[in-house]
């Protein structure tokens, strides 16, 4: 596996190379959802390509007073499970790298970012599009794998690619979950012993409510209280926000169909956990 620390050196190495590349963005702490999206580039990249990961915990999407300080950065067991997973390329740029101190552009999004996360994180996403940005144009990628549990980050990098024309396909790699139904998350290891038990609750709620919504139910409050008197039975759990969204505008629905999709955020603690599920 070659490791790439500079923008310079990972754009001559897009250029010279002439296969196919299939890009894995990642901010680290890599754990088994983030090996599926690996194991995925390796199919698309198909015999002859290369799958290179990115590893960049990106200053410009956290907020103000977030976890960009504290978020874990285990470079040396990353680079290890990178080449255990035959992971061609690891680019690993340091922050002074992607941005210089006068940068005065970025990539907006202003549909779907309006919604969900965007509304609790304001430039969370105009900081994912921007790095997003920047990571195709140095790594010329033909694919990228992205996860439907950022389901959000998801749409808005579909949006991006089809509205500023990038040349790169997009696949999308299902939620990969701890046995208890909890989506894998780099967050997970913030969680002390009761809120990682408690956890599960959001998944469980989720479904709960499709459960309900199978059964018939589609107004979205009905829905929404059975979701969210679940999520709050659990002592630590403080809801950000439970919705029932339209899957491909975001936008908030009053009655669900076979276009919904339910989505939550929900702290423990300090530690902000996400989960979506779509209810066809
Ligand atoms: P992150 O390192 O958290 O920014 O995530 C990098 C990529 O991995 C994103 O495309 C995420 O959606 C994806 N990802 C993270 N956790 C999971 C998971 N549990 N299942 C599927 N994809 C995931």
């Amino acid at each position: 596996m070659q490791l790439i620390e500079t923008a310079e050196a990972v754009r001559t190495f897009a250029r010279e190379r002439k296969t196919r590349r299939v890009l894995v963005p990642t901010m680290g702490a890599l754990h088994h959802g983030h090996l599926e999206l690996i194991r995925l580039a390796r199919a698309a990249a198909e015999d002859e390509g290369e799958v290179v990961v990115s590893i960049f915990v990106n200053p410009l999407q956290f907020e103000p007073g977030a976890d960009y300080e504290r978020y874990p950065r285990p470079e040396e067991d990353d680079a290890e499970l990178c080449r255990q997973a035959s992971v061609d390329v690891l680019f690993r740029p340091l922050p002074h790298e992607m941005y210089r101190g006068d940068r005065s552009v970025t990539v907006e999004e202003h549909s779907l970012s309006e919604t969900l996360c965007g509304k609790s994180r304001p430039g969370h996403f105009r900081g994912v599009c921007t790095v997003v940005a920047k990571l195709f144009h140095l790594l010329a990628p033909h694919a990228a794998v992205f996860g439907e549990k950022d389901f959000q980050q998801l749409a808005i990098i579909r949006r991006m690619v089809r509205d500023l024309d990038f040349d790169v396909e997009i696949i999308a790699a299902p939620t990969v979950r701890e046995p208890d139904g909890l989506a894998a998350s780099s967050r997970n290891r913030y969680l002390n012993e009761a809120e990682r038990e408690q956890a599960p609750v959001i998944r469980a709620a989720l479904l709960e409510a499709a459960q309900l919504a199978r059964e018939g139910e589609t107004c979205g409050e009905r829905l929404l209280a059975l979701a969210r008197a679940r999520i709050t039975s659990a002592p630590s759990a403080q809801i950000d926000y439970v919705e029932l969204v339209d899957a491909e505008t975001l936008q908030s629905q009053a009655i669900a169909g076979p276009d919904s999709l339910l989505a939550a955020a929900v702290f423990f603690g300090q530690t902000r956990l996400i989960d979506n599920l779509r209810l066809a």
